[in-house]
């Protein structure tokens, strides 16, 4: 069972500020257990901006901080805004906007500006970047990989980790050596949406029995998520704000003591520099 000193990380996870369940779902994710969330902010286009340049990522960012601040006043520990441009837009300007692929790199490369001035004042905790998970031509890859790329640059400028949404794979290590040939060290690389193994960046593991078990076993560093997406129309799309504290009562069930210990104050210390235990104080 989880006891009064085991924190709970919610490595990625999105909150509506307005039109979904938001501090509901945190309430959720407390009353069983839960008590730290990085809060990732939402697609841009999903809160209803076509962005044309970077300044007008700044309501998304801005909205996404208050709902954290409002999050960290229901939570025993806290909340943390991980601020970035979704991968994903790419093929929304491409495809939909007539973009080609430079102006989009360089718009979201603008909005990834905005997103660091945010580390930069210590209003958020890191940076969200990557590059689609789905099959692209070779225009959009290699504008997709200067973003991505371009993170990797302010990350190690702001000393912050980035967190990345990528292709399915075990094996990223051409990609945790490009965030190092930019000054950023590959343990402050995380890519979300990960299986229980990885080579290369830190894994943020989706929150099923099996990928837990994988990564409890290897000893490694992981986090924990469930990429709650918040979103009304997609209610089952992935997993409920409820299920970290729940796996962690498995696990901890299970013997895993170890990895929890990993996963939830080891791993955010070295990726984050986050402390989990001092934050923390449950009435
Ligand atoms: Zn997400």
């Amino acid at each position: 069972m989880i006891d009064d000193e085991t924190p709970v990380l919610d490595n990625h996870l999105h909150l509506d500020p307005e039109n979904h369940r938001g501090i509901d779902a945190v309430r959720d994710f407390a009353r069983v257990g839960g008590t730290h969330l990085l809060v990732v902010n939402k697609p841009s286009w999903h809160l209803g901006v076509e962005a044309e340049t970077g300044e007008d990522f700044r309501s998304v960012f801005e909205r996404t901080i208050e709902i954290v601040e409002q999050a960290s006043a229901e939570l025993p520990g806290r909340a943390w805004p991980v601020l970035g441009v979704h991968p994903g837009l790419i093929s929304r300007l491409v495809d939909d906007r007539e973009f080609d692929p430079d102006e989009a790199r360089d718009l979201m490369q603008a909005g990834l500006d905005v997103a660091a001035e945010y580390v930069d004042s210590g209003d958020a905790l890191a940076l969200k970047s990557g590059r689609p998970h789905y099959d692209v031509d070779d225009a959009v890859w290699e504008a997709s990989n200067a973003v991505m790329r371009h993170a990797f640059d302010l990350g190690a400028d702001l000393e912050c980790a980035v967190q990345l949404h990528t292709e399915a794979s075990e094996e990223m290590t051409d990609v945790a050596a490009w965030a190092e040939d930019a000054g950023l060290p590959a343990h402050k690389v995380v890519k979300h949406y990960a299986a229980g193994r990885l080579e290369g960046p830190v894994p943020s593991v989706m929150s099923d029995k099996d990928r837990l078990e994988r990564a409890a076993e290897r000893g490694e560093p992981f986090l924990m998520e469930t990429d709650y997406v918040d979103d009304p129309d997609r209610p089952g799309a992935v997993l409920g704000p409820k299920t970290v504290p729940r796996r962690v009562d498995w696990l901890l069930e299970n013997g895993y003591d170890e990895a929890v210990r990993i996963a939830h104050v080891e791993t955010p210390e070295r990726v984050y520099e986050i402390d989990t235990e001092s934050t923390l104080e449950r009435a």
